[in-house]
Parts: structure tokens; C-alpha cells; sequence
């Protein structure tokens, strides 16, 4: 049984300050790109995990593996006796680049709750599958949902979202990785950074943190705001209003508290309501600009050569370019395709990053692509569009 499964950007991602259990309050608005990975399940004696394509070697195999993980809670959720074999064959090609704020883990553990759902024949509805989703991982539900929706909380409190046409993206993939508990961290350093007085007495920032929240309309930086020390200032293509992650208010260090982080210094984080206009028109033109990541300064300051890259999607005609999640993949967006092919060619020619990739947005979430010759219904080779959706409506 094979599902295909999405990669993501965060459209909005507006971090607050960290909790007490060192998570941090989310606002976020993900969008699903067509850039997919494909989770195959197999019965079999024994449990093992494969990983191919991209970046495969630094994905773990055993049970730590996000996909594997789905799978205990899957069993956790149903109970063993939905098992149809002594063990199971978890097969992942990637896509996906590993590490780089685009969510491949969390959807492989969708990609991987799908099909186990389908093979077992559990028949567990959306809701229930995006119940055990958000055991897994913050942005496990997001992967089952696709398309282009709002995530609440640590970002597994998902609502789809009301966004019209089809966006199209060029992401340039960096050569390194980050950790996306090091990108809190480092976001929660800037801003205890920025909240300390000045000389007047005054936060540094003139009263906000510099790399983070938001003015309390959700919208926009107020005017005169402090440049984010590694992100807006420096890239610019998108004015940023802050820093925040991918994959969902990760504790920035261990589940404990991030250290630096002064709650109370960071506003809560906020939907911003120009941004959803912009989706609804479905005019990338409108949507660019708008375009926000509160951890973006934190990338840029833990890898500052994606300044270059952020710059170089600007120079080459961007509408807005930003950090996705905790990076360190920037994602430009394009006026149309051939737009995007251009950039594309452009981007890669200039050398401000590994390799470059043209996508469209949104992107259906985790769906069942093929079954197994014996032949239940549905099945659909190599990755078409009409896959099956996720468990009953
Ligand atoms: P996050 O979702 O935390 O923002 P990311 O999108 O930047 O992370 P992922 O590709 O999801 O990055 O990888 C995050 C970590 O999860 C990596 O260190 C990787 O080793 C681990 N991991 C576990 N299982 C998988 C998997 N199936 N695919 C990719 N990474 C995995």
C-alpha cells in the first residue's frame, strides 16, 4: 500500500513566547506543495524501515523513524490485534530534503498512517486519523490534511483554510541542515537580546522583540519596527514581521524552557487577516509581500549565507521570499509558471544555493496511490492527482 504525501510551507508562522513546558504558542498558516514523498507498507515478518532519494542517510531507520512512529501510535490507538502480519516493511522515497523546514518526517509519519489505515482496513475516520496524527508530531495532521490551512496551538490544531487558485513556488534547498529546536533557541536568544534595556531604559527593540511577535492587529511590522537582526533587514524580499518554525513550536531545547526567552516581552502571536485576504483573492502578487516568518532571523542567524539567497530571489523578481519553517529551504514565489521557471534557472545559476525545485501550491494531503495487486479499489500508479483522501469523511 503507497501513499504520496506533501511537503509544506508556512505561509504566516508567528511564534510567541515559550511555555512553560518550553513549546511555543503557534499562529500558522500552511500551504501543502507538490513536491512529495511515498510511504509503501507491506506485511511482513518483521518490522523494518528503508529509506531512499534525497538526503536518505541522515534519516534514522529504526523505530525513531517519524514514519515508524506513526505506526506504534497507529497500533496504540487501534489496538495490536489490527496487525495482519508479525511485522511490517516500511518503505520511504524522499523527495523531501531531511532537516530543512519543508516537514518531510512529519509527512512520512502521514503518508505512513494513511496506508497502514488502508492495508489494515482499520476504517478510522479523518478526525480519528488526525487525532493519532497529532500524537506523532505537530505537523503530522497538516500532512493529512494538505491543501492550505490554519495551524493553532503548536500547529496541530488545523483548520482548512478558504484559498483560491494555484500558487507557484521555487524553492532553493541549502546545503546544510538545521535543527529545528536550535532555530527556537536561537529565536528566543534574539529576542531576550532585543527585549534588553537600552540606554533610555526602553527594550532595545523600542518596545518589541526585534525577531518577534506581532502588532497586535496580526498584520504588518508597525512601521520603524527594529530590523530583524538576520532576517527582514538583511534579506528583504518579504517584509517579515519576526521569527517562528515549521514544524510547530518545537521546545527549543530538551522540553525544557528555552533559556533566554522572557515571556511577556513577545505578544501572542496573531492571525494575520491580510494575509488570509490575499489567499482568498488567489493573486500572488497580493500574496508576496505578505508573506512571514518569525524565525526566519534565527536561520539567517545560525546559516547567514541564506541572506544571499533571499536576496538573490529579490534581485531576480520574487513576489515575496521567505525562510520556510526553521529552514534552512527559502521559498520564492513566482507570478505564474513561467515566472517560476525562470527564477528558477536563475536562482541556480547564481549559486545561492544546492539546487533549486519549481512546485505548485496547495497540494492534496496524504493520499493512497496504489494498493497491492490482490486489488482493492482505488489504487493508481505512479502518484497521479486522483489518489484516494484520507479515511472516511
Ligand atoms: P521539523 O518538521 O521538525 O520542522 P524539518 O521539516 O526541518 O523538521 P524533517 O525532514 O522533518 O525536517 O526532519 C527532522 C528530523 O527528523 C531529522 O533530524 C531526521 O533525522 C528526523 N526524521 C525521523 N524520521 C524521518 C523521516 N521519515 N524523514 C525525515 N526525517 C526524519
Amino acid at each position: 500500500m503507497t501513499a504520496r504525501v506533501p511537503a509544506k510551507v508556512n505561509l504566516q508562522l508567528s511564534v510567541g513566547p515559550p511555555g512553560a513546558d518550553g513549546y511555543h504558542d503557534l499562529v500558522t498558516v500552511f500551504h501543502a506543495l507538490a513536491l512529495f514523498d511515498e510511504v509503501t507498507v507491506t506485511s511482513a515478518n518483521t518490522d523494518s524501515v528503508v529509506v531512499t532519494g534525497e538526503g536518505a542517510r541522515s534519516v534514522p531507520l529504526g523505530p525513531d523513524n517519524l514514519a515508524a512512529r506513526a505506526v506504534a501510535a497507529l497500533v496504540d490507538a487501534v489496538g495490536p490485534g489490527v496487525r495482519d502480519s508479525p511485522g511490517l516493511a516500511i518503505e520511504i522515497r524522499k523527495r523531501i530534503p531531511v532537516a530543512a523546514g519543508l516537514a518531510g518526517g512529519s509527512a512520512d509519519a502521514a503518508g505512513a498512517l494513511v496506508a497502514c489505515n488502508e492495508l489494515w482496513g482499520t476504517g478510522l475516520s479523518h478526525q480519528e486519523l488526525s487525532e493519532v496524527a497529532a500524537r506523532v508530531g505537530s505537523d503530522v495532521g497538516f500532512a493529512l490534511l494538505g491543501g492550505t490551512a490554519v495551524g493553532l496551538g503548536r500547529g496541530d490544531r488545523v483548520t482548512p483554510a478558504l484559498a483560491a487558485g494555484t500558487y507557484h513556488w521555487v524553492l532553493a534547498f541549502a546545503d546544510g541542515q538545521l535543527s529545528t529546536p536550535a532555530v527556537y533557541a536561537a529565536c528566543d536568544r534574539l529576542r531576550a537580546r532585543a527585549a534588553e534595556p537600552g540606554p533610555a531604559g526602553k527594550p532595545a527593540s523600542g518596545g518589541r522583540a526585534a525577531t518577534g511577535g506581532k502588532p497586535p492587529s496580526g498584520g504588518r511590522p508597525a512601521p520603524g519596527s527594529t530590523a530583524d537582526p538576520g532576517g527582514r533587514a538583511a534579506s528583504g524580499v518579504t517584509p517579515v514581521s519576526g521569527g517562528r518554525a515549521a514544524s510547530a513550536g518545537k521546545p527549543a531545547s530538551g522540553g525544557k524552557p528555552a533559556s533566554g526567552g522572557r515571556p511577556g516581552t513577545v505578544p501572542p502571536p496573531q492571525l494575520d487577516t491580510a494575509l488570509m485576504a490575499a489567499l482568498r483573492s488567489g493573486d500572488p502578487a497580493a500574496l508576496g509581500p505578505l508573506l512571514s516568518n518569525d524565525l526566519q532571523p534565527a536561520a539567517v542567524s545560525l546559516l547567514p549565507r541564506l541572506r544571499q539567497t533571499l536576496a538573490a530571489g529579490r534581485e531576480y523578481g520574487a513576489l515575496g521570499g521567505i525562510v520556510s519553517g526553521s529552514g534552512p529551504t527559502c521559498a520564492f514565489l513566482a507570478r505564474d509558471g513561467a515566472h517560476a521557471r525562470d527564477l528558477a534557472v536563475a536562482l541556480a545559476g547564481a549559486g545561492v544555493c544546492r539546487t533549486v525545485a519549481s512546485v505548485t501550491g496547495p497540494a492534496p494531503g496524504a493520499t493512497v496511490i496504489s494498493v497491492p495487486a490482490d486489488g482493492r479499489p482505488g489504487g493508481l500508479p505512479g502518484g497521479s492527482e486522483a489518489g484516494r483522501p484520507v479515511g472516511r469523511p
